[in-house]
């Protein structure tokens, strides 16, 4: 370690070791005891609850790890920084139009959450994008402000048309975006069957290009939306039918995770030309929907590196406010109502999954005698020797040295000219070499350009009670990086680095990226465990997304869930608690019947009685350790 190892360690050094402050837009913090602190905030201030606690809390009640913890604080605060920061760019700089956000439903489709941005967002008139559906069903049932917006982009059959129709009748906004040219006349044939005039919305492809994770959703080759030739057909055709008046919103998405904002402001300058000429062909417009794309700062590092972002949600939506304003007024055109579909940078804050480490294997050279046996090998006197002469000056040196020797020993295993004890020796030494060269290296990082490499093969592995597959199934999918930290003991020194697997049997199920301001770190530093205390870890940041796009890999299923409100006084209390998918749970969704299986299973088990295996009253201790398995939780359980 380097030169800080004579200080005491301060929570104030784990803040910063794990970039805490960074990314967590002041919701996350670390206490002096040394826990990760959640901040709501209050009527009178900031409401502060230790992640700890809380946990203490949750498994008092009964509820085991991993659980998936939603602060609804959380949430209703994004929703609310969002609309204000958009009111205040509107009002600073005289803009004449409004701003009306409307959540994805496929960002996060969980009942609380609809509900929760439902009911906060009611005061700004905060709607719901639906993308199939089910998901105007969801957005039908839970929004009643006449202010808020429905947006319907997707492949939109007849049905989910007369639904849309019907709910505009009945005073909802619900807006139909055009994906492809196919659609108007499905739109146009239900209007004329149903008496109902459409909102009718176009979404364009622009062929402004950003940059990160999601490029693919701009530009020409872009799977959605109608290209510029087939936008004048629309028009033409809606002319034709006398059906121009309906057409009111002008859509484009150029991707999630936008991490440059030169990028945004390039797409709403291509978009502005667009609506200007909507609006001169006729089209009554009124409605600019720029999509999402607002990005969420995984790793704390304000760049336009592809996990984090290079602007703030004021200058956000300043930036847009402005173009808009600069290209419609010079061509006196009416300012129109805003529109974005920030999904990410809604929900990513106020979710948490909590889990706790089973096991650590490291990666230890076992004891090693005093001397070596000059009947050993040559090289395993080399290896040995290693030792002593490795310095800050010769790290590449002995470290390729090491590894040469090492490979010849094996070899010589396999040819039967080394034994098997001989061999173990060997493996011995090399980790003691290697662990020796990462000392040595740590205080001199520039000496040796292999040192995150050797970090990384020396790492630790701690096992931990998750499903990557379930829970945070973007680090396995995209390469998502989300910021990982214990939420205690960070008042002392980490002093192992380590990789962190999940319990399923694959080895993709594991996480060694992980957030730093500076560039992605393959280690995280963490404690040694302590004898019978758990130690806890939290993924943040992870609301978007993670929730409906996991599976059942290996057959762990969805995990404990609890909602929490901060409350004035900074207590706090579980809104929802909800158990995680059961063993009978998992077993139906892949078609199984859990009371067949178990009649199965006792059948078996009468047989065994009936040949003498077993007594009747083993069966019966079995057939409860069965049925106790059906009704239990899927995950590790103490
Ligand atoms: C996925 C999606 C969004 C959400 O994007 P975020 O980057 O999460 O804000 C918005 N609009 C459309 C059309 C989408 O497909």
């Amino acid at each position: 370690m380097n030169k800080m190892v004579h200080h005491a360690w301060t929570a104030a050094h784990s803040a910063e070791l794990y970039g805490i402050n960074d990314w967590g837009a002041g919701y996350f913090s670390v206490s002096d005891k040394g826990e990760i602190l959640v901040t709501a905030q209050g009527e009178s201030g900031p409401l502060k609850i230790s992640m700890l606690d809380l946990v203490k809390d949750i498994k008092e009640r009964g509820m085991d790890m991993p659980v998936l913890v939603r602060f609804e604080n959380l949430l209703a605060q994004q929703i609310a920084r969002l609309n204000n920061a958009f009111n205040n760019a509107i009002e600073q700089s005289g803009y004449k139009g409004k701003y009306r956000g409307v959540f994805p439903v496929k960002v996060n489709q969980q009942c609380h959450v609809i509900e929760e941005i439902a009911q906060v967002g009611a005061k700004y008139g905060h709607g719901l994008e639906a993308g199939s559906k089910p998901e105007l069903i969801i957005a039908l049932a839970n929004l009643e402000s006449p202010e808020a917006c429905i947006v319907c982009n997707g492949y939109k059959d007849a049905e989910f048309i007369d639904l849309g129709l019907q709910a505009c009748k009945m005073g909802y906004r619900v807006f139909f975006v055009i994906e492809t040219p196919t659609e108007l006349p499905i739109i146009l044939e239900r209007s004329r069957a149903l008496g109902i005039k459409p909102l009718i919305g176009i979404r364009v492809k622009l062929a402004s290009m950003v940059g990160g994770h999601w490029n693919a959703t701009s530009g020409d080759r872009s799977i959605f939306g109608v290209t510029i030739a087939q936008l004048i057909n629309l028009v033409d055709t809606l002319k034709a039918e006398g059906m121009l008046d309906c057409l009111r919103l002008l859509h484009y998405h150029l991707g999630s995770q936008i991490p440059n904002i030169r990028d945004i402001r390039t797409g709403v300058l291509e978009a502005c030309q667009v609506y200007m000429d909507l609006v001169r062909e006729g089209a009554p417009m009124g409605f600019l929907d720029l999509g999402g794309g607002l990005a969420v700062d995984y790793d704390g590092s304000k760049t336009n590196y592809v996990h984090s972002k290079n602007y703030t949600l004021d200058e956000y939506c300043a930036d847009i406010v402005d173009v808009i304003m600069t290209t419609l007024d010079p061509n006196k055109i009416e300012h129109p109502t805003i529109i974005t579909e920030s999904g990410r940078a809604t929900v990513a804050y106020s979710s948490v999954l909590l889990f706790n480490v089973l096991d650590v294997a490291s990666f230890e050279p076992g004891p090693l005698p005093e001397v070596i046996s000059p009947a050993e090998h040559p090289m395993i006197h080399n290896l040995k020797e290693l030792l002593n002469t490795a310095n800050v000056r010769n790290l590449q040196e002995c470290y390729n040295d090491a590894l040469f020797y090492r490979d010849e020993l094996r070899e010589l295993f396999k040819r039967g000219q080394v034994n098997l004890r001989s061999r173990s020796l060997s493996e011995n030494l090399f980790l003691k070499v290697m662990q020796r060269l990462l000392v040595l290296a740590e205080d001199a990082p520039k000496e040796f350009s292999e040192l995150p490499r050797l970090r990384e093969q020396l790492s630790d592995i701690y096992y931990c009670n998750f499903s990557l597959f379930q829970s945070l199934p973007d680090i396995w999918a995209i390469d998502q990086i989300f910021p990982i930290a214990p939420i205690h003991r960070l008042d002392e020194r980490p002093t192992r680095q380590a990789i962190i697997a999940d319990i399923t049997c694959d080895c993709d199920g594991k996480i060694d990226r992980f957030a730093d301001m500076h560039n992605t770190r393959r280690t995280l530093p963490l404690h040694t465990l302590k004898e019978n205390e758990e130690y806890y870890i939290g993924t943040f940041l992870v609301g978007a997304y993670q929730e409906t796009l996991g599976d059942l890999h290996n057959l762990f299923g969805d995990t404990n869930v609890v909602s929490v409100r901060i409350n004035e006084g900074g207590h706090y209390e579980f809104i929802h608690e909800i158990e995680g998918d059961s063993i009978a749970d998992v077993l139906s969704y892949v078609e199984y019947n859990p009371q067949v299986m178990q009649d199965r299973f006792r059948r078996i088990a009468e047989q065994a009685v009936r040949e003498g295996r077993i007594t009747a009253s083993e069966r019966l201790d079995i057939m409860k350790a069965f049925s106790a398995s059906m009704r239990g939780y899927t995950y590790y359980e103490k």
